[in-house]
This record gives structure tokens, sequence and C-alpha cells, in this order.
């Protein structure tokens, strides 16, 4: 078992399979001219394989493929059939735009539920947060996940004066159809224009939520980050990622291995610990693990705490989202 000196329990962890992506998402990735990491340095299929294994072996049961964009590795199909012989619930976190070319090895590897993300339902903002004129193809690939009944979970980040004006045209989307949207507070990394006054806060999202609708507070899950709810009459339901105004560390159970193989207890730990060159020199990595976990924060990577609107962003360490793997 993989514990911290908080005793929480880690069996849920996030493996980042390329720093690489189709969409240029400008609060992911500072800068169109980024370069990629050398395939070299990334975590091999069958690094990736042992390493699941290990964190398995010490009570890992929930793996999600992130990355980057996941779908964009040439291996992909066979990292994510090697993971779903793993005893664990496989899901992943994509931006939707390969989709269509996965959808027989999602239906193999009996993936039941991912992540999309999708910031607005407007094709020309779309292009404008992405930089790519995609959207039409995205939402086709929604629709065919759904056509072969895989849960589909929308990740909106949300931001001022972007797309604030369509929490409820996202709402409408789930009278008929269900889909899970999922509002994600916006978040610091290095070099992404975040500023504390582009944050919509989980307490702004209800309000405008409460304009037109009613709705009703669901159970979660004991390590749940989302707070959910449902509009009364609704087939979806929708949720709220309250990073930055009511974080949910308390209970986190969360590691996150990035593509060239290190090891971050935190989506916002300053400190990594490096598994991939110790596995590659034959060195046991299980006490690397047990160590990095045992010296996780008790909140947030110790980096900040408080009003969020107190955060200078240029103090915070972090590698872009796009390197750590959302
Ligand atoms: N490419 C895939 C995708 O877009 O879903 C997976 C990787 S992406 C880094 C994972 C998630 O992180 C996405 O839902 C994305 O919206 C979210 N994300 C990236 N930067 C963020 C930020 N600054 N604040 C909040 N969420 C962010
Ligand atoms: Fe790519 Fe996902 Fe980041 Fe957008 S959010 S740039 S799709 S990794």
């Amino acid at each position: 078992m993989i514990k911290d000196s908080f005793n929480r329990v880690h069996n849920y962890l996030r493996i980042s399979l390329t720093d690489n992506c189709n969409l240029r998402c400008f609060y992911c990735m500072p800068d169109e001219n980024y370069e990629f990491t050398q395939a070299s340095k990334l975590m091999q299929a069958g690094e990736i394989e042992k390493l699941a294994t290990l964190f398995v072996s010490e009570g890992v049961n929930k793996i999600r493929l992130t990355g980057g964009e996941p779908l964009v590795r040439k291996d992909a199909a066979q990292i994510i059939l090697s993971l779903s012989r793993l005893p664990v619930e496989l899901s992943l976190t994509t931006n939707g735009v390969r989709l269509h070319d996965f959808i027989d090895v999602l239906l193999e590897s009996k993936i039941k539920s991912i992540n999309i993300s999708l910031d607005t339902l407007d094709a020309d903002k779309f292009k404008i947060v992405t930089r790519r004129d995609l959207f039409q193809q995205v939402r086709a690939n929604i629709d065919l996940l759904l056509k072969h009944d895989i849960k589909v979970k929308i990740n909106v980040v949300m931001m001022k004066e972007f797309n604030d004006t369509e929490i409820l045209d996202f709402i409408a989307w789930t009278k008929d159809e269900p889909v899970e949207i999922r509002f994600i507070e916006f978040m610091p990394f290095e070099g992404n224009r975040w500023t504390g006054n582009k944050v919509i806060s989980l307490e702004e999202i209800l309000v405008e939520i409460t304009k037109k609708y009613t709705f009703t507070a669901l159970e979660g899950g004991q390590n749940d980050t989302a707070k959910h709810y449902q509009i009364t009459g609704h087939a979806g339901t929708f949720a709220i990622i309250s990073t930055m105004t009511a974080p949910f560390c308390g209970t986190c159970n969360r590691m996150r291995l990035t593509a060239d193989g290190k090891l971050k207890n935190c989506l916002f730990s300053v400190s990594e610990t490096d598994l991939l060159g110790p596995l590659r020199r034959g060195e046991p990595v299980l006490p690397l693990i047990h160590e990095c976990i045992a010296h996780k924060a008790a909140a947030l990577g110790g980096q900040f705490s408080g009003l969020f609107e107190n955060i200078i962003p240029d103090t915070i360490h972090n590698r872009s989202m796009i390197t750590i793997g959302g």
C-alpha cells in the first residue's frame, strides 16, 4: 500500500504518455513553438507496462492515461491494450480529435468512461482556444462514443471573458444526452497567462445555473475531485472541480507519472522523483515511489493556500500542464 505522512492511501495513478499534442490550448501549452520531448527520453511501451505493474502490486486499482494528447502516440493502442490486462479501472483523458481511429481498441480494452476536453460549443471560439480548426471532428467523436455506450465526461476549463457566457448552453446539453459536464476552475501553471481575475469560481457557476434551473447535489465517491449535481429531469449531470476556491486535498489518492518517467506526488509539487532512469539501470524502483509519496505536502504541493486572488503567478514553480499530464 502506498501511503503518505497524512495517512492518505494512494491507489490512483495518472500516466502521461507524451507531452506532444495536436492542439495548442493556450492555458495548457504556453508556446506554439514548444519543443516536444524526444521519443527516446519518453517511457517506452514496455517500461510503462513494467512501472504500472509495480504500482498495481502496491495497491493501485485505477489508472488514467493522459498527456499531452495520449492518442497522438504511435503506440497508444498497444499501451492501452497492455494496461487493460491489469486488474485496474482504466480510463483516458483526451482532446477527442483522434478518437475515431481508436474506437475498436477502446471497445476491446473495455474502457467504460472517457474524459474529453471541450471548452466551448462555438466552433470559432474553439479555434481561438486550441489554435486548430477541429471542433466538428471532436463533436462527432463525442457522439461516436455515446453511440457505443461509453460514458462521456466533458472537461470545460472556465475562464472569464472566454466561456462564462456558455455555462447554460453546456447545461442544456445534459437535458437529453447522458453526458457529465465538468466545469474546471482555471489553474495557474508556468507561462499560461493565469490571473486570479480570470477564475470563475464554483459559487459563480452555481449562481449562473440557478438563474434558469433547479438542481440537486449528488453523492460523490470518497476521493472525488468533483462536486456532482443534476438538473431535475435531465438525462446527464454536471460537476465542478474547484481546485482554486475549495481544494479537495484532504482525500487525495492521486499520483502522476510524467511522460519522461518522473513521479509527481501532486499536480503542484515542485519536486519530482525519477523512476525511468533507475528502471533502465535495473535499480529498485519501489522504495523511490514510497519515498516520493511520503514527502507529499498536505495541500496544493505546499505552494499556495488561502485566497486564490492573492496568488502571484510568477512565484509558482511547476512545469506547464502539457508536460505534467492533467
Ligand atoms: N490532451 C488531453 C485533453 O486535453 O483532455 C489530456 C491532457 S490535458 C493537459 C488534461 C486536462 O487538463 C484537460 O481537461 C485540460 O482542459 C486540463 N487543463 C489544462 N490546463 C489547465 C489549466 N490551466 N487549468 C485547468 N485545467 C487545465
Ligand atoms: Fe493539448 Fe489537452 Fe493541453 Fe489542449 S489541454 S493543449 S488538447 S494537452
